[in-house]
């Protein structure tokens, strides 16, 4: 594919004869090297999910959020924010964040059958791209059936990008997840450029303040306004906070006395495969 790019640029004259820049070739051919082993790593089984804990209050883990792994046979362990971009622009995200959601759902239902972890809650990034596929909904009431997960145990974490264009439809697919128990958590809360007015109209359950913001709170006066309006506004909209990125028990202590009330960051854990987590066994 790299050359076939290549050889159409040749083609296509002088306007393009920077294609030849052996930085931009090299680049080129990465990534259709990176999006070809992208297409057979779901067949290959080279995804994991690990699991960061989300604690409450007094410390006890209330649930984990899943976060997706490429195990790469060359590379190593690949961060998802190196091949979802692409995963977006050519799709496979759809796919890939099927084999997410089942996986994420056979855990609850392990979970679920044994007193000790029935409560916990694992929260699932889910892309625009997968909202917005057709039937979403009835796929994700199809997984927790055939898992037999309990959906009041499923948190789908979504970013304010989703309701950019298309918010009624977003609306209407959380409003039939809900019915069903589903929850749903608004990630990178702060980050994104929509106005606050769809924050009355959406049925979601938390916010998830980005911890771009947590990570310098006390440093930065505008940092610690922007978190201490995020968790009053919260509180008045009777929406559940949480932050993410806690990596100190100075930032913990700081978020307590504003009145969060559930935390996530390296402070309280790495994410890491199921085996890692502090389960009572
Ligand atoms: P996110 O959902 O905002 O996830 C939080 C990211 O912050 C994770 O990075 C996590 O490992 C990292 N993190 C957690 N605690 C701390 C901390 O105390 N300090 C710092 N510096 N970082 C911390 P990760 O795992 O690399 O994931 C990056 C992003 O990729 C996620 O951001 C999410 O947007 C996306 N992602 C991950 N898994 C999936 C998935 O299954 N599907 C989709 N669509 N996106 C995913
Ligand atoms: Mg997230
Ligand atoms: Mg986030
Ligand atoms: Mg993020």
């Amino acid at each position: 594919q790299a050359d076939m790019a290549l050889f159409k640029a040749k083609e296509a004259g002088r306007d393009t004869l920077r294609f030849f820049d052996p930085a931009m070739q090299a680049q080129l051919q990465q990534r259709a090297r990176l999006e070809a082993d992208l297409r057979q790593a779901l067949p290959r089984g080279e995804f994991r999910l690990h699991y960061q804990p989300q604690v409450g209050g007094d410390g006890r883990m209330t649930g984990v959020e899943a976060l997706l792994r490429w195990a790469h046979p060359a590379h190593g362990m690949v961060s998802p924010g190196d091949f979802i971009p692409l995963a977006e622009e050519n799709r496979l995200i759809v796919p890939i964040g099927g084999w997410v959601l089942e996986t994420a759902c056979r855990q609850l239902a392990a979970w679920a059958a044994d007193p000790a972890t029935a409560e916990l809650t694992i929260s699932v990034n889910v892309s625009p791209v997968q909202f917005r596929e057709a039937g979403f909904a009835e796929q994700v009431l199809a997984t927790l059936a055939r898992t037999g997960a309990p959906p009041t145990r499923l948190k789908l974490e979504v970013t304010e990008s989703l309701f950019v264009d298309d918010r009624d439809e977003a609306r209407k697919t959380m409003l039939c997840l809900k019915e069903h128990g589903v929850t749903f958590s608004l990630d990178d809360f702060g980050t994104g450029y929509s106005s606050l007015s769809y924050l009355k109209r959406l049925p979601l359950d938390q916010l998830k303040i980005d911890q771009s913001f947590v990570r310098d709170l006390l440093e930065d006066e505008a940092s610690a306004a922007i978190v201490a309006s995020t968790i009053a506004l919260s509180e008045s909209l009777q929406l559940e906070v949480i932050a993410e990125g806690v990596e100190t028990e100075a930032q913990r202590a700081w978020l307590m006395a504003q009145g969060c009330q559930a935390f996530q960051g390296y402070f309280f854990g790495r994410p890491g495969p199921v085996e890692s987590l502090p389960l009572q066994a």
